[in-house]
């Protein structure tokens, strides 16, 4: 016999790999909370942080959805878990913005969690604590219809991420940016946002994007706004532009979904520069809030780690259609005069 140079991986070093994938930053910890208790019906989500002045410290996230079974409560953390997608069938079909199963496993395979949850008709709770993706016990509780998840000692057990978290208020803008872009994707679910227990934003969760991009970014905006209505077509774009305010040489305040799922996309980010075309000036970018909503048929959600980025299958019929709709809001807005940009 030959000494085999391939080995398998035990399982704690193949669950920080796939951690490592899902939960770049506290960020990541904060979007796959708020995307599970949107995914469970939640009309009201409330994001508490807790930092010091190197490293977020907690995250709780507090949702009013369906919440858990005993059963499933304790199951929820086992990688490949979900109750959204049963064969590989359904992954043509997605309407919920997660499907994978990884998130709870991944996040407490490297922190310590809590989870209480309680469905609206059980008479009790129940509270699962882990350390390092160990389950260390379960007991029955009393606490309100919902889940409330709670993280702490982030990166505890991987070193080298913990290394590589930036400044503090680098990380915190990044869960801020995370939790205005989900509440403009959603804005019929009510967001608040605390830091260190005081408020940061909430959002009303009237339905009203015009409604959430105010409680978010203040009446000053809110007045410049054109709206994008949608028009007839397999591809409908619908949500608000503006000239910026300020000068923000290179910096992006583009907030991009797809069937309200938020992405990333340099190209549509580009069609949406485009569709304001010369009356921009040269380096400067537009405020966007953009929703398109498509056949999930023709949109692949399944091609990155962190959903960020999705897949058409025509790429460019999208951005033609994006380009066109934020051309035609300008047009009849008449609103193509080159605005004065304070520097
Ligand atoms: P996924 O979202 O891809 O299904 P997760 O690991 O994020 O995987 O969650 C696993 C399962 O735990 C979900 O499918 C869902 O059934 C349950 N779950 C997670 N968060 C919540 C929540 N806030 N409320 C109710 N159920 C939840
Ligand atoms: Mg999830």
């Amino acid at each position: 016999m030959d000494n085999p140079v391939i080995h398998i991986l035990d399982e704690e070093t193949v669950s920080h790999i796939a951690a490592g994938e899902v939960v770049e930053r506290p960020a990541s910890v904060v979007k796959e909370l708020v995307e599970n208790a949107i995914d469970a019906g939640a009309s009201r989500i409330r994001i508490d942080i807790r930092s010091d002045r190197s490293e977020v410290r907690r995250i709780i996230v507090t949702d009013n959805g369906i919440g858990m079974s005993p059963d499933d409560a304790e199951r929820a953390f086992r990688q490949h878990a979900t109750s959204k997608i049963k064969t590989a069938d359904d992954l043509g079909l997605i309407r919920t913005l997660g499907f994978r199963g990884e998130a709870l496993a991944s996040i407490a395979a490297i922190s310590e969690v809590v989870l209480s949850t309680r469905r609206r008709d059980d008479i009790a709770g129940t509270e699962v604590h882990l350390s390092g993706g160990a389950i260390t016990s379960v007991s029955e509780c009393g606490t309100p219809p919902g889940t409330i998840l709670e993280v702490s000692g982030l990166f505890f057990n991987t070193p080298a991420r913990r290394k590589f978290q930036r400044t503090i208020s680098t990380e915190l803008a990044h869960i801020f940016d995370m939790v205005e872009r989900t509440a403009l994707s959603h804005p019929g679910v009510s967001f608040q946002l605390l830091h260190q227990e005081k408020e940061k934003f909430r959002t009303s969760g009237r339905g009203d994007l015009l409604d959430t991009i105010q409680s978010l970014f203040g009446a000053d905006l809110s007045r410049r706004l054109i709206e994008v209505l949608p028009a007839p077509g397999g591809i409908s774009i619908s949500g608000f532009i503006a000239y910026p305010l300020v000068s923000q040489r290179g910096r992006s305040s583009v907030y991009l979904s797809v069937n309200g799922r938020q992405i990333t996309s340099p190209s549509l980010a580009r069609a949406i520069r485009d569709g304001f075309g010369e009356s921009l000036p040269k380096g400067e970018y537009p405020f966007a809030v953009i929703d398109c909503r498509m056949d999930p048929e023709e949109v692949d959600v399944n091609v990155h780690p962190t959903k960020k980025e999705v897949r058409f299958s025509s790429e460019r019929a999208v951005a033609d259609t994006v380009r066109g709709a934020v051309r035609s809001a300008l047009t009849t807005s008449g609103s193509f005069q080159v605005p004065e940009i304070r520097q």
